[in-house]
């Protein structure tokens, strides 16, 4: 299996330290609002990445952290007069129920950041006793990159070019040195914080990552994912703080995925370009046609968004769901194709290309049980729940067929406003009808 890794900035063969095990850690959720759906088009590539190494026959132990505390979660729940965690703890379950509706597997652990703050000032400690880090008068920590040689070595940047993250508010960076980050930030007496040996104050931003990361799956990670805004400062900076405390390689692969954007502009909170499932829900699209749309580019390449590439996403599944119906109970699994497929999945996971693969085989002169054996082996990377429609023709209630038959009456006489109204009747039962040219296509509405 090969996969681009932004240490070397190539395609690389991909082996686990201890194979089958795969120690994986994602950046997961900061949880002040509704993930929107950019964030979700990392955490539907890093699911894939999991699927395809499951395929390859690893055992993947993944992680991805909740950062529930940090200064946007603070000020909102203080503007709403509540503690942090009841501000922030219906988004986490708001992610979580998008995670499901986009037939995300869940990662082994989703540790949260509040609940390793004891972890942190330790972690913390010991970079102090190596002298990697610094305390300053007002109680914060910061950490001294002129002390880690190999600062950069992720991003590529020299020294010299380093510039506060455009990203990251400035105050998270020491006065001394602009350059270097904070570890620990004090905070006034009135201010959410947590006692520590420098005064109250809050993790920074970097070290949850480093901290939870090695707790669960020790000190070198095969793989980090995240998406490529990650890689300065936060990847960066997570390398810096656990190498120096370990002296050990961090983190093997970094796998970044490329940007979600609207119009040409990366979507995000700050921007307010931006969605979410509930959005996409709204207008009677489903979730999964969001997960296809993933599907249909590289995940190292940008993906623009659009409502009209959603509904043709939406539209191509609905044609599978409708094709796949029609095919007898599973036999046995193609191997020609299911091989160029792996082949497709396994070469940086290039998923398009599978996708691509998967059309071939299903209009290949092949018996339907077959396809239907194929299909289903491929869905265990596409996850697109394939298995809820192969060979399951659509039950249509007779009430709904009824109406179906007067629709095409109406529609035969030209009477359009009445053919209308009866989709909208057969719409509240909870059909959908679609004309195409070989006549009606009939789908239940999720
Ligand atoms: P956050 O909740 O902001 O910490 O972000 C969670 C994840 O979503 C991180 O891996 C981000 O890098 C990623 N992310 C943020 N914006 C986008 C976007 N427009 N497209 C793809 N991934 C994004
Ligand atoms: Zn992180």
């Amino acid at each position: 299996m090969k996969l681009y890794n932004f240490l070397s900035r190539k395609i690389e063969d991909f082996q686990p330290l201890n194979p089958p095990l795969v120690a994986m850690y994602t950046c997961g959720p900061t949880v002040y609002d509704y993930p929107h759906i950019g964030n979700l088009r990392t955490f539907i590539f890093e699911d894939i990445l999991q699927r395809v190494l499951q395929t390859n026959g690893f055992t993947v132990n993944r992680v991805m952290n909740i950062t529930d505390i940090d200064d946007k979660i603070i000020k909102n729940a203080a503007e709403k007069g509540l503690s942090i965690t009841k501000f922030s703890k219906p988004f986490e379950l708001a992610f979580y129920e998008d995670l499901d509706k986009l037939n995300l597997q869940r990662p082994n652990i989703f540790p949260r950041a509040t609940e390793h703050i004891e972890k942190m000032i330790k972690y913390i400690e010991s970079l102090l006793k190596k002298d990697l880090a610094y305390v300053v008068e007002d109680g914060s920590v910061y950490f001294d990159i002129s002390k880690f040689t190999n600062y950069g070595k992720l991003s590529q940047l020299d020294k010299r070019e380093l510039k506060i993250g455009a990203r990251v508010a400035a105050d998270e960076y020491s006065k001394e040195n602009a350059q270097d980050f904070a570890l620990w930030k004090a905070v006034g007496p009135d201010e959410v914080g947590f006692s520590s040996p420098w005064g109250k104050g809050r993790p920074g931003w970097h070290i949850e990552c480093s901290v939870m990361s090695q707790e669960y799956l020790g000190d070198t990670l095969d793989i980090h994912g995240g998406a490529v805004d990650l890689l300065f400062p936060h990847h960066e900076n997570e390398i810096a703080q656990s190498e120096g405390k370990t002296g050990q390689q961090f983190a093997r692969f970094f796998v970044e995925g490329e940007h979600l954007q609207v119009d040409g502009q990366k979507m995000s909170k700050s921007l307010k370009n931006f969605y979410t499932l509930r959005d996409i829900e709204s207008r009677n699209l489903e979730p999964l046609a969001f997960r296809y749309l993933c599907l249909t580019a590289h995940y190292r390449d940008r993906l623009n968004f659009t409502w009209e590439s959603l509904q043709a996403a939406q539209n191509a599944l609905n044609n599978l769901h409708n094709l796949v119906r029609s095919f007898e109970q599973s036999g046995e699994v193609e191997q020609r194709y299911w091989g160029k497929f792996l082949e497709a999945v396994n070469n940086d996971l290039n998923v398009p290309q599978a996708l691509a693969v998967m059309y071939e085989m299903l209009s290949a002169n092949l018996p339907t049980a077959k396809k239907a054996a194929t299909v289903l082996q491929m869905d265990k990377i596409l996850g697109l729940n394939l298995v809820d429609y192969v060979s399951r023709p659509l039950q249509i209630p007779q009430e709904v067929q009824k109406l179906l038959e007067q629709r095409e009456q109406a529609r035969k006489q030209k009477d359009f406003t009445k053919a209308d109204d009866l989709r909208k009747e057969i719409k509240k039962l909870g059909f959908e009808v679609e004309d195409t040219t070989n006549g009606p296509v009939v789908r239940h509405v999720n």
